[in-house]
């Protein structure tokens, strides 16, 4: 059952939403779960500076920012909520206090932890969405787990270099293990090889796109994998199906279908 409430009332600014209800499939009363939901940002860096930023600016309501890290100077090419004089500060207070500025009415949760299979459960709880900032696989592997067991929607995505990867799992959408069978995937490492500070913002903006459509139910085509390389000028969307086998959404499909059976 959905944790979002649709009694909340409508924002109050309704400047800040103008261009987003003059869309097309936008309904008015739609925008308050933008207001109501829960949003978890796990890593608070170049992604998630990006999409936390749009998220404020469009009039969400409850954000929480998860990350232990403290900014550091080569953070600042990328990382566009951070100024010089956050070098040193912990990132989610540093976020907080740019997105405030954005949204002075933005709830924050600052939570100054890297995310751990042990922590993971109690920080991501309760939470309607949750975006991913990680960067490291098998932290994403556990988020990925949970979410399916949980039926929490996770709006995935990694950069490096010049290449870039958004995956939404949600619904009957594959999940990051039917895409990446061995649970391995790319490994990200941008301080060897690499990474173009706007190709981070592009794609945390994504992310941000993805899940407002999600929360006021402008649902995407499940299982769509994004895909970006700006060296070779090339974007693609490709069209995904579940793996029956896979070890996390393949397994809790098929016990849901047998608890259907019995039924
Ligand atoms: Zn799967």
């Amino acid at each position: 059952m959905s944790r979002l409430n649709d009694t909340v009332p409508l924002i109050t600014d309704k400047e800040r939403v103008r261009r987003l209800v003059a869309l097309p499939g936008v309904r008015t009363e739609r925008l308050a779960r933008l207001r109501s939901a829960r949003v978890a940002i796990v890593g608070v860096g170049g992604l998630g500076n990006a999409a936390a930023q749009y998220l404020a600016a469009q009039g969400m309501g409850h954000l929480t920012l998860i990350d232990g890290d403290t900014v550091d100077r080569g953070n600042l090419g990328r990382q566009i909520l951070f100024g010089p004089e956050d070098v040193g500060h912990l990132k989610v207070e540093a976020a907080a206090h740019s997105l405030h500025r954005l949204a002075p009415d933005l709830q924050i949760r600052s939570v100054p932890l890297f995310l751990t299979e042990e922590n993971g459960p109690s920080l991501v709880d309760s939470h309607d969405l949750i975006l991913d900032g990680l960067d490291t696989a098998p932290m994403r592997q556990w988020l990925n787990r949970w979410a399916i067991a949980h039926k929490v929607p996770v709006i995935f995505a990694g950069a490096v270099g010049y290449e870039a990867q958004v995956f939404p799992v949600y619904g009957q959408a594959p999940c990051l293990s039917c895409l990446w069978p061995s649970f391995e995937g790319p490994e990200l490492d941008c301080a060897t090889s690499g990474i173009l500070g706007p190709l981070v913002g592009m794609v945390g903006a994504l992310q941000a796109a993805l899940a407002i459509k999600h929360l006021i139910g402008l649902e995407e085509r499940a299982g769509i994998l994004w895909t970006f390389d700006l060296f070779q000028a090339r974007a693609r969307t490709i069209a995904l199906t579940p793996n029956p086998q896979c070890p996390v959404c393949g397994v809790s499909r098929e016990k849901v279908r047998d608890v259907e059976r019995s039924l």
